[in-house]
């Protein structure tokens, strides 16, 4: 494994843009040259241009969005709140729900997800767009947990795969896909846990890292298996086994992280009002599958 002096070419983060309320959700768009992110609070999808350096609404009234993903056919993916779903994201803002319900019971909140290569999307479902103020409508958890879902998009099958965490929030998997890395964000230090993953299915988990300060909530993997997450006052980058292996610190709670940029080496970061950069040498495992 390379030194981590390799993969981070400068420590330093630059802020790109600012005047969000909550931000989370990054995501690389590579058509326009766009970072999008959620900006929760404000109810609204923003846009960074690596051209123009400026930033653009590109989803006004977005029902409360927060995950995003690119899959590997090229959609855009999106957690909602509002919708309380999964759903595809036209580059035009129009939406479509891929899933809203396990059974005859809606989801909770989805918060985040990610897509394996078998086409799966795997996400996870805590409950703070219900009770959050300002982050989804009020609501009923309606299946009675808070859980971590594979959606099939071949069979429409929605199956719990994690049933043992309290809010369920940031998800990856190892560049071989063999481990499902999941952050518990219910309380501060909170665990990012390893899943052995068997098929569709994965074996119980145990604690990689408990994360401080603040908990860990959004999360990347690059391809050399390093754990790049959030944590109130850092970016923390984490070896497979758990090991601090940097921390670079950034001005505001860090809620998530994406690598994109022209040769996707670049980690965007979202904290609080702002989306941040850091320039490094490592890119996302899911981008080299
Ligand atoms: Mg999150």
């Amino acid at each position: 494994m390379p030194l981590l002096q390799d993969a981070l070419q400068d420590a330093s983060v630059e802020r790109l843009a600012t005047g969000a309320t909550w931000s989370e959700g990054p995501v690389w768009v590579p058509e326009l040259d766009e970072l999008w992110w959620s900006d929760i609070k404000g109810n609204r999808v923003l846009a960074w241009s690596a051209r123009s350096e400026q930033v653009r609404v590109a989803v006004d009234g977005a029902e409360y969005a927060n995950g995003h993903t690119r899959t590997r056919d090229g959609r855009l993916v999106q957690c909602s709140h509002g919708r309380r779903a999964i759903e595809e994201l036209d580059l035009d803002g129009t939406t479509r729900t891929l899933v809203d319900r396990v059974g005859d019971v809606r989801l909770n909140s989805p918060n985040d997800l990610i897509e394996h290569s078998d086409g799966s999307i795997w996400f996870t479902d805590p409950n703070y767009g219900l009770t959050s103020p300002g982050e989804g409508y009020p609501g009923e958890e309606e299946y009675g947990g808070r859980y971590v879902f594979r959606f099939d998009r071949v069979t429409g099958e929605v199956r719990a795969v994690v049933t043992d965490l309290d809010q369920p929030n940031g998800l990856a998997f190892s560049p071989d896909e063999s481990v499902l890395y999941v952050a518990d964000s219910a309380r501060s230090p909170g665990p990012i846990r390893a899943y052995d993953v068997r098929g569709d299915e994965v074996a119980p988990g145990r604690v990689v890292r408990m994360v401080e300060p603040g908990i860990p909530d959004g999360f990347r993997v690059d391809t050399e298996g390093r754990i790049w997450t959030s944590s109130a006052d850092s970016v923390q980058v984490l070896d497979p086994d758990g090991t601090l292996l940097a921390r670079v610190p950034v001005p505001e709670t860090v809620s998530n992280v994406c690598f994109g940029g022209p040769d996707g080496t670049d980690l965007f970061v979202t904290a609080t009002t702002s989306l941040y950069r850091i320039r490094t040498q490592a890119r996302d495992a899911a981008a080299a599958g």
